[in-house]
């Protein structure tokens, strides 16, 4: 029987058991849970893991919860600026858009940059006008709004620290968001989606629309959305070098990706974690910090975490 399969996170950070009210950690549970079911009935059915990560990050972006989409962090300048990125194994065709304001969905507009652009990445005001061209609609300010997320800032900007909205603070209660997911066809797909850093200055762009470095994805060997300090995911190009390590090392899923997030990236001094699977429909999730928001589904197993241990 073919195997189909999905792995999500909600952003990895010092998510310290005890900080989160009880009732706070049931809305995480439910909603990585709820976007967790929909992908994987999406490829259960027979829908392209495209489809599946797409769906999955569209949750996460709507939910408050998540530090993308609607609970997208403040810059710097006090606005938000979004990434995301999406990447299909097959024809390994990529499509990412960064510094976006005012979109709803951003992982939307970049599987319209892969699908429909001719290119790769838009940026800033590029990127809007190619939203406009293609219809969609422009949220104000409002929307993006969020009185913790505020709050947040306004401790980051005192201390001039820029920082991830999940880490250092720990009421923090974001999360850059990512999915990735295998199909009945031998498809794999990666996306990722992301508010970026708290306090980030103005043009800052992180790993999350960076392909091969927040988001990756080849049917020869699996794919990857990443969380964490994008600058180290930059330069330590994770989520390729996990899909790497595979295809040059001979590596299995579970001993790549763990290699690259508690081997090679904290020599580098990284912080983060990724969600990775392979075109067995294997699936390793592992993070180098206290907890990473995180959840997965295949055929025999059905997982939700936010600490070490799974639920
Ligand atoms: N990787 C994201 C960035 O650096 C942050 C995160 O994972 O929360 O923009």
């Amino acid at each position: 029987m073919k195997s189909v399969a999905v792995a999500l996170h909600g952003g990895a950070g010092t998510l310290r058991r005890g900080f989160l009210p009880k009732a706070e950690e049931e809305k995480y549970i439910l909603t990585l849970s709820e976007a967790r079911d929909t992908a994987f009935y999406i490829v259960e059915s027979g829908g392209s893991a495209l489809d599946a990560v797409i769906e999955c990050v569209k949750i996460l972006e709507d939910s408050p919860l998540f530090n993308a989409g609607k609970g997208s962090v403040f810059t710097a300048n006090g606005t938000h600026e979004m990434d995301a990125s999406i990447m299909e194994g097959k024809s390994r065709n990529a499509g990412a858009v960064s510094m976006v304001t005012g979109i709803r969905n951003p992982v939307q507009l970049a599987r319209d940059v892969m699908e429909k652009s001719g290119h790769v990445i838009l940026a800033g005001e590029g990127a809007m006008e190619f939203a406009r061209s293609q219809g969609y609609e422009f949220l104000p300010p409002s929307y993006f709004y969020n009185e913790l997320r505020y709050n947040q800032w306004q401790k980051a900007r005192e201390s001039d620290v820029v920082q991830l909205d999940h880490s250092i603070n720990p009421e923090g209660k974001f999360g850059t968001v990512g999915a990735v997911a295998l199909d009945l066809n031998g498809n794999l797909a990666a996306a990722t989606s992301t508010g970026g850093m708290t306090n980030k200055k103005f043009g800052r762009i992180g790993d999350s629309p960076i392909i091969g470095a927040g988001t990756y994805a080849n049917n020869n060997t699996c794919a990857v959305s990443c969380t964490g300090s994008g600058e180290y995911f930059i330069r330590g190009v994770v989520a390729y070098d996990v899909s790497a390590a595979m295809e040059f090392g001979g590596l299995s899923l579970a001993e790549a990706s763990e290699l690259v997030i508690n081997k090679r990236l904290i020599k580098i001094e990284g912080d983060g974690g990724l969600v990775a699977v392979d075109a067995n429909g294997n699936v390793s999730l592992p993070f180098n910090t206290e907890g990473m928001y995180r959840a997965y589904r295949t055929s025999s197993e059905s997982k939700v975490a936010i600490y070490e241990d799974w639920i």
